[in-house]
């Protein structure tokens, strides 16, 4: 499914690897329509996960 549009797509693209440390990673995939909109650097879910991990971090 695209996760820009949320159509069911045949030929999906992995637009972004997210890997998470306290469970199993997932791929987001697009349709061939939105794949070109999405920025080409892939991590920026994973740059998401971490800050939430350093927001923790800090209240402690
Ligand atoms: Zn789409």
């Amino acid at each position: 499914m695209c996760v820009r549009c949320a159509r069911i797509t045949t030929t999906p693209i992995t637009v972004s690897e997210v890997h998470q440390a306290s469970g199993p990673g997932f791929n987001v995939y697009a349709c061939p329509d939105c794949a070109p909109h999405f920025p080409p650097l892939p991590d920026a879910l994973d740059l998401l996960a971490t800050g939430w991990r350093r927001r923790e971090g800090d209240e402690r």
